[in-house]
């Protein structure tokens, strides 16, 4: 089952992925979209940031049934509807179950806690899959269960590889994916030393970018 999620799962670059489960189609933070996308049925978007909440991408894959999902801020910035939601707030849609969890900095300044924004545990045909939006290693990670994780590893504005990977370790999913390298910032070796971090303790899948 983890396998065949995986396999479902494109990395269209930076933090956006987007996921076929239970014939539907979620992408998380769209961004620098291209060429002939699917539709979306649900969006994530974890926060405010201009990489991660795009109006113009969101366009791209928007249907009138689109839900999107996304925290206060980010929500203010997208027209129509959007459901805004909080840290420890679980809601439904389809297939989906879709928990907002914690996503902040402690050693620098980008993300405050006090924002409230967010990354998403969502679970669909019995997988957990965890999108940690823009974050530290925090200590609530130790509690959040996933089967899939996909973890920053670029450093500067979120947690370093050497991070991310004690992340890992905390969350203990069966697979590990690295992201938020490749474009805005972050490099292709933050991914590998993430993944070397955790040979024989946690699978890490490096994923490849695709077009579209
Ligand atoms: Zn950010
Ligand atoms: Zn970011």
């Amino acid at each position: 089952m983890i396998e065949k999620m995986l396999s479902n799962l494109d990395w269209l670059g930076h933090d956006c992925f987007r996921l076929r489960a239970a014939g539907q189609i979620v992408y998380f933070d769209p961004f620098q979209l291209s060429g002939d996308l699917p539709p979306a049925d649900l969006i994530l978007v974890s926060h405010e940031h201009f990489d991660h909440c795009s109006p113009d991408d969101i366009k791209k894959i928007r249907q009138a049934a689109t839900v999107i999902i996304a925290e206060k801020q980010a929500a203010a910035k997208l027209s129509g509807k959007v459901t805004a939601i909080q840290p420890g707030q679980t809601v439904t849609s389809g297939p989906f179950t879709i928990e907002a969890v914690r996503a902040y900095n402690t050693n620098k300044k980008f993300h405050p806690r006090a924002n409230n924004w967010l990354g998403y545990i969502v679970t669909v045909e019995g997988v957990r899959i965890y999108h940690a939006g823009d974050t530290d290693y925090i200590p609530e990670m130790a509690g959040y269960q996933a089967d899939i994780a996909l973890l920053p590893v670029s450093g500067t504005y979120v947690m370093t590889a050497e991070e991310a990977a004690q992340a890992a370790l905390d969350i203990n999913p069966k697979v590990a994916v690295p992201m938020h390298f490749g474009s805005i910032v972050g490099e292709q070796s933050d991914a590998e030393r993430f993944a070397a971090k955790l040979v024989n303790k946690i699978k890490v899948h490096i994923p490849q970018k695709k077009s579209n």
